[in-house]
This record gives C-alpha cells, structure tokens and sequence, in this order.
C-alpha cells in the first residue's frame, strides 16, 4: 500500500501528522509534553497549543475527577518508563471545560505507538445530555471511532516506515515517478517532491538505457514477477552510480496502477567487486605466469634428467667394472654394461635370460654353497646392507676368474633391484699369494740370518776374549818393551771395537725386530755413566772425559742395557771424530717435566749443520776419512733407543769444528 502523499507541513516535529485528521487529535510525548493538536481539537476545545503544554494540562481542563486523573497520569508514567511500551489503549469519557467556559463530554482515547501518545477526543454533548444514553452511544461512536483511528495510525506507521527505510524506494505509474521516499531523493540528489511528475528517465543516464530497460521490465511486471537488475544511475548533477533496483506491478492485470521500485546504492560493493576482480585477474594472471615458470623448470629438469641418465649410462658403459642389475622378483638380469658382457662371455640379450647365479662356481673360495648365500645375501641387501665378497665365477667360454663381487640395493619403489660390480681380482689374487709366498721366504731368510749373527757374535766373542787376555798378558810380561806394550794396547783396541761393532749389530737388530720389548728398572744413573766413561776412557790416552751429572737425578726408570749402548756410541764418536784428542764433556740434568737430559761435546771435526738430521739416518756417514771406521748406524740407533723411551735427539755444530749431541729420555717412574 503506498501512502498519500501529505499535502501539508506545519512542522518538522508533527509532520507525520496532517491537520486533516478527522477527529480531534493530540500529540504528546513520552514524557507528557505536547507536540501537536490539530485543528479539530482547537476548533473543539478552544485552547491553543501553548495553552495545552503537557497531558497533564489537558487533563486539568477535565471536570474535576480525581480517580480518572489519577488513573490517567498512571498510565502515561508507565509509559514514559517502559520500553518499547507495551501499553493497553486506554479509553474513557470524561467531562472537559472549554476555554469559553462550555463544559462538553468527550469520549477520549489514548493509544501508545512509536510516537509515543496519540489523543483521540469524540465531542458527545450534543448526542445527549443524558450520561446514560449518552454512554451507549459513545460506546458505539467509540467503536467507529477506533475503526477509523486504527487504519489512520496503520497507515502513518507505514508511512513512517517508508520514509525512514535505509532504500529508495518510489512509484511509477506509466514510467512517470507519482511518489518517492526521502531515501530516494537524496540517493539522485534532488529535493523533496522534486521528482513528482517526471518521466523515470531521470534516473538514467541516457536514452538508450532508459529504453533497453523498458522491454524487459515490462516482461517482468506484466507477469507479476519481480524484475531485478544492477544498472549505473545518474544523480542530478550528472555523476553517475551503481544501483541495484527491483520492483513489481501494484496489480500485474492492469498496470496503470503503477509498479513499486526499490533502489540501492550499491557503488561501494561494485568498487569492491571490481577491484577484487581486478585482483583476481591479477592472480590469475600470476597462476598462469607461475604455470608456465614451473613447466619451463620441468621441462629444464627433465631435459637434465635425461642428459645425467645418459651421462650416468656412458659412465656405467666404460666403468672398469662389470655392472649388473638384478630384479629379485624375475629372479634374471635387466641390466648390463659392457665389461659385463666380456666378463660373462654373452651379450646382454643373452644377460637378460638368465641371473648371476648360473655363472658362480659350484665350489666357491668360503666353502659355502653359492646357491646358499646367493638368497641370504640378496634378502640381506634388500635390507639396506652393502655387502662385498669374493666369488670365482665362470663365463659362457668356461674362463674362471676371481673376482669381488660388491652388492647394494637400487633405489627404486616399484621394483626390488640389486645392483652387482665384478672386479676381476684373479691377477692380484694371484700376485698376493706370491707375495705371500716371497714374504714367508724372506722372513726364513731374515731368521737365518739373526741365527747367523748370534752365531758369529756368539763365536767371535770368545775367541775375541782369548785375543783381549793374551794382549793383557803381554802387556804385564813385556812391561819392560815400550814397542810391545803399544802392541798390545793396539790389539785390546782393536778387538774391543770388534766387540762394539758386533754389540751394536745385535742391538740394532733387537730394535728392528718388531716384537722388541724394552726391560724398564729403576736404574742408577751415575753409576751408569760412570761405568761407560770409564770403559770409554781406558781405550783412549788422548781425550779426556769430563763428566758433569751433578743436576742429573740419581735414579731413573728406563732399559739400562740400551742407555748403556746409547752413551758408549755418544762419546765412542767424540773420540772417533776428535783425532787430535781433546777433552769430551758429558753433561747430565732433569726436568721437572721428568724429562732427562744427556749431552755430549767434542772439539773434534764436526759436520756441516745442514746435515744434522740426516746424521740420524741408518747407514748414513758424513765423512769417509780414512782411519775412521764405521757402520752409519750408531747415531740411528742413538735416536730410535731415545724414541723408545719417549724422546729424541738432537745435533750441532759450530763453524769453528766441534759437535754437541743431545739426547733426551722420559723417566718412566
Ligand atoms: P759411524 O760413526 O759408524 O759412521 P754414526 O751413525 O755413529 O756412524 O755416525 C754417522 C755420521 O755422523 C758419522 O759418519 C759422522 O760423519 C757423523 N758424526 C757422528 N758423530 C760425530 C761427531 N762427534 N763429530 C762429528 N761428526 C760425527
């Protein structure tokens, strides 16, 4: 239902209220003040506005009634503080004082709504004086009355509510705008009724869409269907917006009673449609650009994938190795390089037919049997393990050959597949077994050969012990005979290097051999080194010995046999390479570190510096002088006898001639 339009205004707080109501009406507020009467009620009443300021006011003018007062004012409280108000009518007669001073008798009724208090007044006087008769006929007036009212306030409701809605909304009667609510006008941007009487093709932007609209509108609504559509409107200034509209035919048999239209301004929404199209175009875009980068990555990884496959192929075909590959569940080959062929004697057509198994000798180098171990090894690679192990295998041509078989499990999900190398390992199987053989042959040789120099050591000791004694002999017999005492000293000389060069053979063995085990005590030094000065003196009456152990510890935990050996070859070369004599210093000292020290000096012949490390070399000799003999293994055995007790040694020599040794053992205790 569309309202009528109000014709007349008399002010923004009533105008929802025309003045042509047909019955005396007032308007009040929550809180009892007036906000209108209309003209029936001053032409009945005869009071003005302003003397009607509040309900109670108007309640004052009734002929003095105390309950109905009270009963009045009660209600209009309750009013005033419920909400929304779910209030009776109210209805009552009541006698009123006009301001002419006329009293008449009045059938009132009073209704809340959303306007707060709407005040209906009935004159009943002139009907009857009489209150009884006058009371039936004032309930049947009340009851038109009501009728009346009820429709009027129904009415104004949804006038109200046509105003206030948050869409346009307007009447079109034969593409002419009949009414608009204030929501319209203000979403086009024209003024109150300005829109009245004009063609709806205000609300287009042109011609053309005014006229495409009409015929399918016109389909629509003449079908009684809502017709729906999105469509860029424009304001009166021209500007132009997005607006949704629907409508419908008031009556689709005879559309001369016009169609309702509703429009929303629906600019925002597009805005965001549109730049979430925008947005979506965009990641489409992107997908399709981020599409065609991955397809260019696979096909770049698949064109890599097949140059490593190759290039993997063309390392297998000329690996050294003979590479299978065998599919566990077909139980035969489906791989095969090159040197696999030669192994195998076949091709690999030939390969395929058949698994490695056919090729291994029935006896096999481990004594187990080949088919045995062939299904426990393959279960166990399955497994993950890479096993390598020998097997003689036997080509197509019946050629044997050792070789190392090398198992591993290929990665693959689809089938169970073990990759097997055969190196050919016949050669140097056969060349370890010669070398063992050459080996057990030397060391024959070698055990000989220290049976031998025990032998010989053992044999010229004694008859070097004869020699020694005769020539002490001569010395005391021809004490007299200075020509025979020279002699005999020559001869003692003589004979004990014999014994030194054979003593220091029979160590360097010892050391040599690997089963050598040094015989630690707790040894006494200085008696120690005063035993080998001496022995080292009496061989000499050219060089003096002058011995310095005073920092020396007394006892140190080391093999005293070697230090022995070691000290005798450390001044034995003092006096070896002083042959103008002199005087040899030893020197002793320990550390807190329980490191000690022995250290040896000559003024001798010396040796040039660079040399000092090779000097500890086996069998190396500085110089070949000719009355100084030697072996080149004293200094060796001097450095590996330090070695063995946890230290070293060192060697100097000055410009001017001379040589310092210095050897260094860890005390053991
Ligand atoms: P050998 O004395 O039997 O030749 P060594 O192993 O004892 O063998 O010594 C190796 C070399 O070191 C000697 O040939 C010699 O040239 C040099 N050498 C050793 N001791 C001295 C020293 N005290 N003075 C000078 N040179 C030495």
């Amino acid at each position: 239902m569309i309202p009528n339009s109000p014709t007349q205004r008399s002010g923004s707080d009533h105008a929802l209220l025309p003045d042509e109501l047909p019955l005396a009406t007032a308007l009040f507020g929550a809180d009892g003040a007036c906000l209108f009467l209309n003209a029936d009620f001053v032409s009945m009443f005869g009071y003005t506005r302003d003397e009607i300021a509040s309900f109670s006011t108007l309640m004052s003018k009734a002929v003095p009634d105390p309950d109905l007062r009270t009963t009045v004012l009660e209600w209009q409280e309750r009013l005033a503080s419920v909400t929304p108000p779910p209030l009776p009518r109210l209805a009552f007669t009541a006698r009123f004082t006009c301001s002419n001073g006329a009293v008449r008798f009045v059938a009132v009724n009073i209704r809340a709504s959303n306007i707060r208090m709407i005040a209906t007044f009935t004159d009943t006087s002139d009907v009857d004086t009489s209150l009884k008769s006058m009371q039936g006929i004032f309930h049947e007036i009340a009851a038109q009355v009501r009728a009346q009212e009820e429709q009027r306030l129904v009415a104004l409701e949804q006038s109200v509510i046509l105003e206030n809605s948050c869409v346009g909304i307007s009447l079109i009667v034969n593409r002419v705008i009949v009414w608009t609510n204030s929501k319209l006008e203000e979403m086009f941007g024209y003024t109150k009724g300005e829109l009245h009487g004009r063609s709806a093709r205000i609300f287009y932007p042109s011609d053309e869409a005014y006229l495409s609209s009409g015929e399918p509108i016109h389909a629509a609504v003449s079908q009684g269907r809502q017709y729906e559509s999105e469509l860029i409107m424009a304001r009166r200034d021209g500007s132009l917006f997005w607006a949704r509209y629907y409508g419908k035919a008031i009556d689709p048999n005879n559309l001369s009673t016009g169609t309702i239209w509703v429009f929303e301004d629906i600019s925002s929404r597009k805005a965001m449609e549109q730049a979430l199209t925008y947005k979506t175009r965009q990641l489409e875009e992107l997908n399709n650009n981020l599409g065609k980068r991955v397809r260019q990555t696979v096909d770049t990884l698949r064109q890599k994938e097949s140059l490593l496959l190759k290039q993997t192929r063309l390392l297998v075909e000329l690996a050294p190795d003979a590479i299978i590959v065998f599919d566990v569940e077909q139980g035969r080959i489906i791989d095969a390089n090159a040197p696999a062929e030669r192994l195998f004697g076949c091709s690999k057509q030939e390969l395929f037919a058949c698994s490695p198994l056919s090729f291994y000798k029935s006896e096999q180098p481990d004594g187990n049997c080949p088919e045995d171990t062939f299904y426990q090894h393959n279960a166990r690679v399955l497994r993950g393990e890479v096993l390598v192990f020998e097997r003689i295998l036997i080509s197509r041509q019946g050629v044997e050959c050792i070789c190392e078989v090398r198992l591993v499990r290929m990665p693959s999900e689809e089938q169970l597949l073990i990759r097997a190398s055969f190196i050919d390992i016949t050669e140097r199987t056969r060349n370890q077994t010669e070398l063992a053989k050459t080996l057990a042959a030397l060391k024959r040789n070698l055990d000989e050969q220290k049976q031998f120099i025990g032998l010989i050591s053992h044999e010229l000791r004694t008859p070097l012990a004869i020699i020694d004694g005769a020539a002490q002999l001569l010395m005391l017999t021809a004490s007299n005979d200075s020509d025979c005492l020279v002699q005999a000293v020559r001869i003692r000389s003589a004979g004990r290097r014999i014994v030194d060069l054979v003593d220091t053979c029979l160590t360097e063995e010892r050391i040599a051999t690997s089963g050598w085990e040094l015989e630690f005590s707790k040894t006494a030094m200085h008696k120690l080194v005063q035993d080998v000065v001496e022995k080292v003196q009496s061989g000499t009456g050219s060089h003096a010995i002058e011995s310095d152990m005073a920092a020396f510890p007394p006892y140190v935990t080391c093999d005293p046999t070697l230090i022995r050996v070691m000290l005798t070859n450390l001044l034995d070369n003092a006096i070896k390479y002083s042959p103008d004599g002199g005087t040899i210093r030893l020197k002793g000292w320990g550390e807190q570190t329980g490191m000690v020290y022995i250290q040896v000096s000559d003024h001798g012949i010396g040796f040039p510096p660079e040399l000092s490390d090779k000097l500890f070399e086996r069998f190396y000799r500085v110089w070949q002088i000719p009355g100084i003999p030697g072996a080149g293994l004293g200094l060796y055995l001097i450095k590996r006898i330090a070695e063995l007790h946890g230290g070293g040694a060192d060697a100097s020599s000055l410009p001017g001639g001379g040589a310092t040794f210095t050897v260094r053992i860890r005390n053991a205790s």
